[in-house]
């Protein structure tokens, strides 16, 4: 029965407990440490197995643990782990899967964390990485080697919204032998089914959408369930960089509401991208729900919500900007997305191209094409869409 309901009630109804006098919300536990047995669960974090009752909040918790399954359910993965933050997620993971000799293929573009953390730490540990652009499948055939033990993609990416078909890059990862993993945070599991579409990892930044209120870091790793549990005990408990259980609390409180603030965010968005289109100090408005967008037919076949990310150009960006974070009254300056608040944040190319890899001359030719001399990233809040394009207007007037 629960399979047949829409994701909406899914949502709701998951708090739910039907015993009389059950709290219609997830209890909020706090606590370090659980009773043990002698005959129990073992000191080691290989003693934990699956059926493991709680024994030390570094391995597990209550609250957190909610959140994992509703995460899992949400993205039609067996199971998921929270980490204390996207990046811890993303490090994680990472970590678990690769070792010396072994090789990586990553998206050209993005999180500036990701691509700072793999181009530094994941190279010093003997991975050999190989960031191509991922919207071109053909890039991604010629770098896959014997060696290539996982294919990671961003989609839409942080910053620029390109787009990779996750189905094509999932088939050509496993015929390779590699796995695929696919950080979805700007789509969310509402705009985007990576698991359905054949990805082995899906991430997502818990800070950005789907904690939603920009009151809580957190991230996730949704997945099969063996390889969730090794995920686990490798990495999660020795890395040590675990959820805790009032973030956690928060997010879970979010959840209910995620289909309709993506909703909101998306159709925002869209009137605002339309806007902005229209506008003469603007151009190379980005937004994956605009037929202007160069992958539009792709955004129609994979994404159910184009989510609330805006990207445009503008002559004289850095004074744009200056004139932006002075006038703007209800877009915020500042950097993040996915809050109840409207963000703008201007990156410039060059500041990109610090953050990222040390990219060919073909593929920082293709970045320029696409990005200009840089961008302003527009993350839509939940406000009107009418007082948002008001603001960007009375900002943008000379
Ligand atoms: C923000 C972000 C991250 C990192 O998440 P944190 O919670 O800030 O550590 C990773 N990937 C994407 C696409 C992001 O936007």
């Amino acid at each position: 029965m629960a399979e047949e309901w829409d994701v909406r009630t899914r949502l709701v109804q998951a708090d739910a407990d039907s015993e009389e006098g059950a709290p219609l919300n997830t209890p909020l536990v706090l606590s370090t440490t659980f009773r043990a047995h002698p005959e129990g669960v073992g000191f080691s974090a290989e003693d934990m197995g699956e059926e493991s009752p709680y024994f030390y909040a570094r391995w597990s918790t209550p609250t957190v643990r909610t959140l994992e399954r509703r995460l899992a359910e949400l993205d039609g993965g067996e199971d998921a782990l929270c980490f204390a933050s996207g990046m811890a997620a993303i490090t994680g993971l990472l970590l678990h899967l690769l070792g010396p000799g072994d090789h990586l293929v990553i998206s050209d573009v993005c999180y500036a964390g990701a691509a700072e953390f793999v181009r530094g730490k994941l190279r010093r540990f003997g991975v050999e990485v190989s960031p191509v652009d991922t919207s071109d499948l053909a890039q991604v055939r010629a770098a896959l080697r014997p060696n290539t033990r996982l294919v990671y993609i961003e989609t839409p990416c942080n910053p620029i919204l390109k787009l990779t078909d996750v189905e094509a890059v999932a088939a050509l990862a496993h015929e390779a032998g590699a796995r695929l993993a696919v950080d979805a945070t700007l789509a969310t599991p509402i705009g985007l089914r990576p698991i359905a579409l054949g990805a082995d990892f899906v991430i997502h930044s818990l800070t950005k959408y789907i904690g939603g209120h920009g009151d809580a870091l957190g991230g996730v790793v949704v997945g099969r369930r063996t390889e969730l549990a090794a995920l686990r005990q490798d990495s999660l408990i020795h890395l040590g960089a675990v959820l805790s259980p009032f973030p956690a609390w928060l997010i879970l409180r979010s959840l209910p509401t995620l289909p309709q603030r993506m909703a909101s965010h998306a159709a925002t968005a869209r009137e605002v991208a339309a806007f902005l289109e229209t506008h003469p100090r603007v151009h190379h408005v980005l937004y994956p729900g605009l037929d202007s967008h160069p992958q539009a037919e792709l955004a129609r076949r994979q994404l159910h919500n184009t989510s609330g990310m805006i990207c445009f150009q503008a002559k004289d960006a850095p004074a744009v900007a200056r004139r932006l974070a002075e006038r703007l009254k209800v877009v915020k300056y500042a950097v993040s997305l996915g809050k109840p608040h409207s963000l703008i944040f201007y990156l410039p190319t060059e500041d990109m191209q610090r953050t990222s890899f040390q990219l060919p001359p073909e593929l920082l030719e293709r970045y320029r094409a696409w990005a200009g001399d840089g961008i302003f990233r527009l993350s839509i809040g939940l406000e009107a869409p009418k007082d948002l394009i008001r603001d960007l207007e009375q900002a943008l007037a000379p």
